[in-house]
């Protein structure tokens, strides 16, 4: 089959013939159709230190994806051949405390699909069933390629309840973006997002934030002012992983604040503590989906009619993989999707 294929430390990725995945008994195999592209795919081929530190090649990487299910393991018990599914990307290992509390998020013990296992860029990829989302048959494959970042927004902006709250959101990058949709389709009053590039301004206005602020030319009192806020922002979603967004935040946030952290900084990053202390804030790291009530909450949401469609800018063969990924590198875009069809 065709796989997007990282072969050794390094730069690069190379689109080459591997041979087929086999499903063990509890496994399905699925015919991938089609493929998002992440922040996480870009660290694997530019081999920067994360990839360096994290990662063991040879492996196929790709963990957004929607697929038909062509096999399935002796053992599986649920899904069927022809079925449309995802997989939720963290697979997690059923025996540590917090799995056996049923709080799978949290397994110290997650592996990676494309990360740690060969992921889904690729003709076929294998899973456990156990990580198997069934879509319904009708649904857009562009829309279900990218349930595992919609996940991620969704874990994020129902971290804490939105309703009738004023939300900053830093970073406007597709999972920014879809936090926003998300906040917005369940009740938040005020929805701002901040970032430095027009372009990722410009569809945060397009999925009806009302105000959509270049951090680096204008500043959020003026913007709050303008609302009519007086007491700063209630909750904030940190998407950006920018050294300079908690320190924006903890000045734009009023008292009892909460903030969920999505964003992953390079390096360490320095901000007033004291801040956190006396505002009486609390931050919550999010990592990956709740496994599965995000599932449900977005199956759910998108169902009634949350639409992220806007944040899905670009589309192209998995043979222009490389184009795809230097349009990603640029910034100017929201999500790209590949098709392996
Ligand atoms: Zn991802
Ligand atoms: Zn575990």
């Amino acid at each position: 089959m065709r796989a997007l294929y990282k072969a050794e430390r390094g730069p690069g990725l190379e689109l080459r013939d591997v041979p087929e995945p086999v499903a063990g008994p509890h496994d399905v195999k699925i015919r991938v159709r089609k493929t998002g592209i992440c922040g996480t795919d870009l660290h694997i081929e530019s081999w920067d230190s994360w990839a360096d530190q994290n990662l063991n090649p040879p492996f196929i990487p790709g963990h957004e994806f929607v697929g038909v299910v062509t096999q399935i393991g002796s053992e599986v018990t649920t899904a069927k051949v022809g079925d449309l599914v995802s997989g939720e990307g963290h697979i997690v290992c059923g025996l540590c405390r917090n799995c056996r509390a049923g709080r799978r998020h949290l397994c110290m013990n997650t592996i990676g699909v494309g990360v740690n296992r060969d992921g889904a860029f690729a003709e076929y990829v294998v899973v456990p069933e156990s990580n198997v989302w069934l879509h319904p048959q009708d649904i857009d494959l562009d829309l279900a390629s990218i349930f595992d970042p919609l996940g991620n927004a969704v874990h994020t902006a129902l971290s804490f309840p939105v309703v009738g709250e004023d939300v900053l959101i830093t970073g406007a990058g597709p999972i920014g973006l879809m936090a926003a949709a998300i906040a917005r389709f369940v009740g938040a009053r005020f929805i701002v997002i901040t970032d430095v590039n027009e372009y990722r301004l410009d569809l945060a206005r397009k999925m009806g934030v009302d105000a959509a602020i270049n951090i680096s030319t204008h500043n959020l009192a003026d913007t709050m002012k303008n609302l009519g806020m007086k007491e700063g922002f209630d909750i904030a979603f940190e998407m950006s992983g920018h050294q300079s967004a908690m320190p924006v935040i903890l000045s734009n946030v009023g008292h009892g604040a909460r903030i969920a952290a999505l964003g992953l900084p390079k390096d360490p990053i320095s901000f007033d503590w004291a801040k956190v202390v006396t505002h009486m804030v609390t931050i919550k790291g999010i990592y990956g989906r709740e496994m599965y009530e995000t599932w449900y909450s977005m199956n759910s949401m998108v169902q009634k009619g949350l639409d992220i469609s806007p944040v899905i800018t670009h589309r192209f063969a998995a043979s222009d993989w490389q184009q795809a990924f230097e349009l990603a590198r640029t910034g100017n875009c929201g999500k790209i999707i590949l098709d392996w069809s």
